[in-house]
């Protein structure tokens, strides 16, 4: 395994400006142009760090939404733009990879149905090689903390150095009042392989329900995670994906004012 810190990146730089962790947020999937920028102003106001959406959307059975794709970039261009929020979307394919940098899209993530696929990974790496873009990757679906920890080491072999990690959970077949169990000391784990790489939990996609986002949040401040990634939508309960998950702007502004901060020096 290659262990270079990578000091200064684009997530270090922003967590040593504000001081506490980063809060990323936006719809599960870019929908409609007005959609994205009225939830991208109302996250403005909220001093979020980085706006996310799905344009290409993986979905686990066929039929539902797929995502909107390229046309959603030219929304999210005008977010960056506009509004000014940098801009992150999901990649799966170096099409994808391709596309979102045509469109100037500031960070790149790696879904949870791809992390579990090294072939997918590398292909992505060697997209991504020489790029300079950051990049996020999101746990695999199953508990396995050496295909998370095997992703991140192909895109530091390929020479990516701007790297973040997001802890959504793991699938279970058993009952859970989670949608996706965090097993929190699977992350622990990860933290321990790679302390340069900043940890955010994503606790939309952990709870699959709005009532579960705060304390579930508030677990990951606890643990001394570095940020926090949650899904917001204006108007949450016809959301074409995730409605059950997805906040509006109003309240993840509370959330945020519920949360409790530990301080940070670093
Ligand atoms: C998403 O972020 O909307 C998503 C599909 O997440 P995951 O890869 O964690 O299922
Ligand atoms: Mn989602």
């Amino acid at each position: 395994m290659e262990t270079t810190a990578a000091t200064d990146t684009f997530f270090t730089r922003k967590l040593a400006a504000k001081g506490q962790p980063l809060i990323f947020a936006g719809p599960c999937s870019a929908e409609t142009e007005a959609q994205i920028l009225t939830t991208a102003w109302a996250l403005k106001d909220l001093g979020v760090d980085l706006f996310r959406s799905g344009i290409w959307k993986p979905r686990t059975r066929p039929g539902s939404f797929e995502g909107i794709g390229t046309v959603g970039l030219k929304w999210l261009q005008r977010v960056r733009t506009e509004v000014g929020i940098p801009v992150t979307v999901e990649v799966a394919t170096p099409r994808h990879v391709e596309e979102a940098l045509a469109h100037d899209v500031d960070v790149l993530w790696i879904g949870a149905r791809t992390t579990v696929n090294p072939f997918a990974v590398q292909e992505l790496a060697d997209a991504l090689a020489g790029t300079g873009v950051p990049v996020m990757v999101k746990n695999p679906v199953n508990p396995d903390v050496a295909l998370w920890a095997g992703a991140l080491e192909r895109l530091e072999r390929a020479g990516i150095r701007d790297l973040a990690a997001i802890h959504r959970g793991f699938s279970t077949f058993a009952p859970s009042r989670y949608r996706n169990a965090p097993t929190w000391q699977i992350a622990i784990e990860l933290k321990t392989r790679f302390p340069h790489i900043p940890l955010i939990c994503d606790p939309s996609h952990m709870g699959g329900k709005r009532d579960l986002i705060l304390p579930i949040a508030q677990k990951a401040l606890d643990l001394d995670y570095d940020g926090l990634i949650i899904e917001t939508h204006p108007d949450p309960d016809h959301a074409l994906s995730d409605a059950e998950q997805q906040v509006t702007p109003a309240r993840l502004g509370e959330i945020l004012g519920e949360l409790k901060y530990r301080y940070r020096s670093s």
